[in-house]
């Protein structure tokens, strides 16, 4: 993020869902960003997403895990929505969902009254965006023909921490937003209380998936990098639950507290963050441009 090169090692993370290979996760010693190092290249990070349990690429995609991540889901989809039409000043406008996997969001936005655009890298996700939408999803690359200051909103759902160019995207979008338009960025929080709880085994880290693991501080410095300021830090307070019971799979069965460690690591997550400055187990960034 910033070009330092003191980049001391932090913790080592096992693939254990897809590839079962061991990643470094390194803190740069100047800015304090956290990134996955070294990273599989762009052109080789495929195979690390093929699982069939990959639920936010596979609407199939079957176990109890992944029933509670769709109840779940029902019910965000149409917060979210309620949300960007809020920060529109109540108003449904032009959205940009970049990432948008299976299209989920963008169809209650659609359906919502929003325009909408959806762009998405994988070819199975984005077919399946675009029946579910109704409308053509566009590759991730079309981002830089899309037409200047044009949307009041542009979304990134868990997607930031899986982008090889974080610069040039982050420049394309800001350009993409209106004047006065909002950047929504949620990402996972390794400052968080089950992060802290789990440790290597805490879900979110999700190496290699996840090139970055972005806390207040990073993402701060980083979009005001970009000419952005942060507006608003908002809670995803179902994510502790959700990643907790993810990495109770990960310990494995012998290690594992079971559903009610689940609930109880999700509930003392959140009663932790509540009461020290936020820190939940995911957190969802407003953004607009920064003036003067
Ligand atoms: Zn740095």
């Amino acid at each position: 993020m910033c070009g330092g090169l003191d980049l001391p090692a932090k913790l080592q993370v096992q693939d254990k869902s897809v590839s079962q290979e061991t990643f470094t996760i390194a803190q740069c010693a100047s800015c304090g960003m956290q990134f996955t190092n070294p990273r599989p290249a762009a052109g080789h990070i495929g195979r690390y997403y093929e699982s069939a349990a990959y639920v936010s690429h596979n609407s199939a995609a079957q176990g109890l895990v992944n029933r509670v991540y769709r109840v779940a889901r029902f019910f965000t989809m149409r917060r979210k929505v309620a949300l960007i039409t809020e920060l529109n000043g109540g108003r449904v406008g032009r959205l940009l969902d970049y990432g948008c996997g299976t299209g989920h969001f963008l169809a209650q936005a659609k359906s919502s009254g929003w325009q909408v655009t959806g762009l998405e890298p994988n070819p199975g996700a984005r077919q399946d965006a675009a029946t579910r939408v109704g409308q053509p999803i566009l590759e991730t690359s079309e981002l830089a023909t899309l037409p200047p200051a044009s949307f009041d909103i542009v979304t990134l759902w868990h997607v930031l921490e899986h982008v090889h160019t974080l610069h040039e995207t982050l420049t394309q979008l800001v350009a993409a937003l209106k004047p006065g338009g909002r950047l929504l960025i949620a990402v996972p929080n390794p400052d968080s209380l089950d992060a802290q709880h789990y440790r290597q085994d805490w879900a979110a880290y999700d190496v290699p998936r996840h090139l970055y693991h972005f806390v207040p501080a990073t993402m701060r410095r980083l979009l005001a990098g970009h000419g952005l300021r942060i507006t608003q830090t908002l809670p995803l307070v179902l994510d502790a639950y959700y990643v907790s019971m993810l990495s109770e799979q990960l310990r494995g069965p012998g290690q594992s507290a079971g559903p009610l460690g689940v609930l109880r690591a999700g509930l003392r997550s959140n009663q932790y963050a509540a009461q020290h400055g936020g820190q939940y187990s995911s957190l969802l960034y407003v953004a607009e441009r920064a003036t003067g």
